[in-house]
């Protein structure tokens, strides 16, 4: 019996050893399975190494707690001058695969230094989107940059929320509160979403949270970067909230004697467009509003391989500068033009841009 029992237990325990493994891996797959549909709860980090510079580093969600937990939630930097004067914040990875905008904010809480007024600068306003790269997009998923500290890498993200974090689109999406309706996938693209929805989905909670936050630190100036496919007519535009038309226009000029070339565009009326940035933080806030489109290669018609950071006819340095300057010419009209002097905000970049050209990016990152 003794013998028969052992013989037993032993030929049998690996089944048994199976049997109990799986049981416990199908009890515990309810559990798993909701989380993974959802994405995780931590949103992604990334290399970005702020400047002695920066005051506080904090989250979005700081400014609307439904963002908590989420991958939506994304780092706010805060830089302040030692005078007092506005605020504006600065948007990159609206939509992460419009590379210079990130790469431009992230060089901003790097090298800038604020001598008056607050800057807020969020690198990935769409985190949830920064966290993986659409694979029908022949681009590369990271951007590596050799720099002096070794090498850097960013996310080549998506335009649109990432379809794991957010529920089903529907065949129709219907702006919130307008009705405007859109492709089902536009519900998931932050530029469509805009002024956002305290209950709504990923993505507009996350415009939520930013309306919140230029409402609460009452900002003065929201520029929204982006980029766009060299064919598009926006590439290379300033476009402006009618409100921020005057300020686009003198920054327009101040730029174009400097011998950089940038179209002017109006926000579309409200009852034609609705949910962009720059048409919805103008109307809905206090706020000048703008958005800058740079040309970005690696968007449109991609095949092979197009050299998203030495393209040799819109190299990423070149892009990034474009932004950057244009910022600066917007805060330097804003200044002149603004009612308020007390509202002054300036920014020191403590970036040769123009000789960007000769030394690209890798010598600015840290
Ligand atoms: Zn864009």
């Amino acid at each position: 019996m003794q013998n028969i029992f052992k013989f037993n237990f032993y030929r049998r325990s690996p089944k048994l050893l199976l049997t109990l493994t799986l049981s416990i891996v199908l009890a515990l797959l309810p559990l798993v399975t909701p989380a993974l549909a959802s994405g995780t709860a931590e949103p992604t980090s990334h290399d970005i190494r702020p400047r002695y510079g920066v005051r506080d580093i904090g989250w979005l969600s700081d400014y609307h707690s439904g963002l908590r937990n989420t991958p939506g939630d994304t780092r706010v930097y805060q830089m302040s001058g030692d005078k007092q004067g506005g605020a504006v914040l600065i948007l990159g990875g609206t939509h992460p695969n419009e590379v210079a905008s990130v790469l431009a904010a992230v060089l901003l809480v790097e090298n800038a230094k604020v001598s008056a007024g607050t800057v807020f600068v969020i690198p990935h306003a769409n985190n949830s989107a920064s966290s993986y790269t659409d694979p029908r997009h022949d681009v590369p998923e990271w951007l590596e940059f050799e720099t002096e500290s070794g090498t850097r890498t960013f996310r080549y993200g998506a335009r649109y929320t990432n379809p794991e974090h957010q529920e089903k689109d529907p065949k129709r999406f219907k702006h919130y509160p307008s009705g405007f309706e859109f492709k089902g996938k536009e519900s998931r693209n932050l530029n469509r979403v805009h002024p956002g929805k305290k209950d709504g989905t990923l993505t507009q909670q996350i415009s939520f949270a930013l309306f919140q936050l230029v409402e609460k630190e009452s900002v003065d100036v929201v520029i929204d970067m982006h980029e766009a496919s060299p064919g598009w007519r926006l590439a290379n535009s300033l476009i402006c909230h009618p409100d921020a038309l005057e300020i686009g226009s003198m920054a327009k000029m101040d730029m174009e004697m400097e011998g950089t070339d940038i179209k002017l565009e109006q926000s579309q009326p409200a009852d034609k467009f609705h949910g962009l940035s720059h048409r919805e933080f103008g109307d809905n806030t206090d706020a000048y509003a703008f958005l800058i489109e740079s040309i970005n290669p690696g968007q449109g018609d991609v095949s092979g391989d197009v050299k998203i950071i030495n393209n040799p006819e819109h190299p990423l340095k070149d892009r990034v500068k474009f932004q950057l300057s244009t910022i600066q010419y917007i805060l330097s009209s804003y200044n002149i033009m603004a009612a308020d002097q007390a509202k002054k905000i300036e920014i020191q970049l403590n970036v040769d841009l123009a000789n960007l050209k000769g030394s690209g990016l890798s010598r600015i990152l840290r």
